[in-house]
């Protein structure tokens, strides 16, 4: 149900503002109205009264039906501060408003798709709503509980059910002459993702962590961090511009407990640092830090009131951030810490931006004033070969098992290796076809240095020239690998071994194979070596058949010094 309300301007004989909502449960919640100072309104004639709504949708009262007279017309900015009541107010308890009905000026949220132009504003009651009435400095009044149900400040709507009372308002409306027009409106209304029923927007008092205090190092920090690829740090960076203080807590019954103890007389609180600590103030033996138990521990307050836990939890993202120190058992372990923190590497999707390297960044900037991280690499997410989201309702999903029982679980490494750069991009069965290419040429090096013989000869110059070629691959591969940009590794790799190797040096030694058997079977063995970080299987398996024939002696490739 939609309906169209009178608010009638203070002081004024007849005046009103004409507001629409689709959720007359907020109207008691009402402390202001939205204006777009840039907009034109107009004032109209409707028998003895006189409405005020935006020029561009007076169209509203010819749909309905209502005949009008156009007064005036003038800009919305000359609406600032004009004030009105609430026709719901005599049947409401509210404690005296500092600052309330008015109008407020605000472009972000006005527009005129729907509605009147002028916007009812319950800042309880919705994120959009919030926001406007912070800048403005208007009262958030929160009528309704958690349940839904109307708190004592709701007066006749007291104990009654959010959505379920809009008709009772709407009757009251009516009553009091303030109803313009009620009607039956479908639209977009946010329904809860599990049990699909429609949920209420209501604003509680929470936790935070107050970020503008670390705002600046926040930004320094991840000026420090190596990103893959680079561009990246820019992006994280536009997300760290934009965030504000992080609500922590969160009212539910499975998380973390958060540490804070409050006395119900004083409002005296106290956070919690260790067990001990709790132990020592309880007088008690802790022995379950999580609920219900935790919620039992208490003490008494100097005033003699009692120290009680606040109910909440901690949002998991305060999880997720700490989970590098949980890891390593800090703060219990300090020299494991100490060793192994702040992390080399972290690779992750770019979903992760407001996610894990968001809440890791906080964590650590509030407690070691650090960086948690050195490098981080970021990869896309797999598309189909549409360039569309893999998801199970199109079923257009590749599984990775799939990929490797048709192509080999190092190909399927490799296919990474190569294609990961960063951005999203299509699946592309098509090029295990090269990939497949690349592991035989390897195969055929292979198989063509055992069978060489060991002649001994001097050093020709297109020895020198591979062996310089292989040097210089080496140094520059290395560096890639020490960047982690494995696409880099992969193209390097592929150049030296088709191009270099197989179709040129190999074609020109043809007549004096056996000489070179040396400079061959040191580049085969390194390659290996090379290569083993992404394909650790094929590499390997080649290396334990060398071994087996004495000619490599390290266990595995993987213990193998960089070449
Ligand atoms: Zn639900
Ligand atoms: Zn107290």
């Amino acid at each position: 149900m939609s309906v169209y309300v009178k608010f009638k301007i203070k002081g004024s004989k007849n005046k009103h503002l004409i507001i629409w909502t689709t959720t007359p449960w907020t109207l008691p919640s009402n402390t202001g109205v939205m204006v777009n100072p840039k907009f034109d309104y107009a004032e109209v004639k409707i028998g003895k009264e006189i409405w005020i709504l935006a020029k561009d949708r007076l169209s509203e009262l010819r749909r309905m039906d209502i005949k009008f007279n156009l007064k005036k017309m003038f800009k919305g900015r000359e609406l600032n501060g004009v004030e009105y009541e609430n026709p719901l107010s005599k049947n409401l308890k509210l404690p005296k408003l500092k600052n309330a009905y008015r109008v407020i000026l605000n472009e972000r949220y006005v527009n005129f798709d729907e509605g009147t132009g002028l916007v009812h504003t319950a800042p309880g009651c919705g994120k959009e709503d919030f926001e406007a009435a912070q800048k403005e400095n208007l009262p958030v009044v929160s009528i309704v509980n958690i349940d839904r149900t109307f708190g004592k400040e709701g007066g006749k709507y007291a104990g009654k059910k959010a959505r379920i009372v809009d008709s009772e308002i709407i009757d009251d409306l009516e009553k009091g002459n303030a109803l313009v027009y009620k009607e039956l409106y479908k639209h977009e209304y946010p329904i809860c993702w599990r049990c699909k029923s429609p949920l209420i927007m209501i604003s509680v008092p929470q936790w935070f962590f107050k970020i503008s205090s670390i705002h600046k190092n926040l930004l320094n920090s991840n000026k420090q961090v190596a990103w893959v690829p680079g561009y990246m740090q820019l992006r994280m960076n536009a997300w760290l511009e934009g965030i504000s203080d992080w609500p922590i807590s969160r009212n539910r019954y499975w998380g973390t407990p958060l540490p804070i103890w409050k006395c119900d007389k004083c409002d005296k609180t106290k956070v919690i640092g260790s067990i001990s600590e709790l132990e020592k103030l309880s007088k008690s033996k802790i022995k379950e830090i999580h609920k219900p138990e935790i919620d039992k521990v208490y003490w008494k307050c100097d005033c003699k009131g009692n120290m009680k836990r606040i109910p909440e939890v901690l949002d998991v993202w305060f999880d997720s951030g700490v989970s590098s120190w949980a890891a390593l058992n800090y703060p219990q372990n300090k020299k494991l810490f100490g060793k192994f923190w702040p992390a080399d590497l972290n690779i992750e999707g770019k979903d992760q931006f407001r996610g894990w390297w968001n809440s890791q960044l906080i964590l650590s900037e509030i407690r070691f004033e650090k960086k948690p991280y050195e490098n981080i690499l970021v990869h896309g997410m797999i598309l189909d070969i549409g360039k569309i989201k893999m998801s199970k309702s199109l079923g257009n999903i590749i599984s990775p098992p799939e990929v490797i029982e048709k192509y080999g679980r190092d190909e399927m490494r490799y296919y990474f290796a190569k294609n990961s750069k960063g951005e999203d991009f299509a699946f592309d069965e098509k090029e295990f076809k090269e990939i497949q290419n690349f592991f035989r040429i390897l195969n055929n090096v292979n198989n063509f240095v055992n069978k060489l013989e060991t002649k001994k000869s001097t050093l020709k110059l297109e020895d020198k020239w591979i062996l310089s070629r292989f040097n210089s691959f080496l140094e520059d591969v290395e560096k890639s690998y020490n960047r982690f940009r494995f696409p880099e590794v992969i193209q390097k790799l592929e150049r030296f071994v088709i191009d270099d190797l197989s179709k040129t040096y190999i074609k020109i030694i043809r007549e004096r194979e056996n000489e070179v058997y040396n400079i061959l079977n040191k580049i085969r063995n390194d390659l290996l070596v090379v290569l083993s970080p992404i394909s650790p299987f094929i590499t390997e398996n080649i290396w334990q058949q060398l071994r087996k024939k004495k000619i490599v002696k390290e266990e595995s490739v993987h213990l193998c010094r960089w070449p």
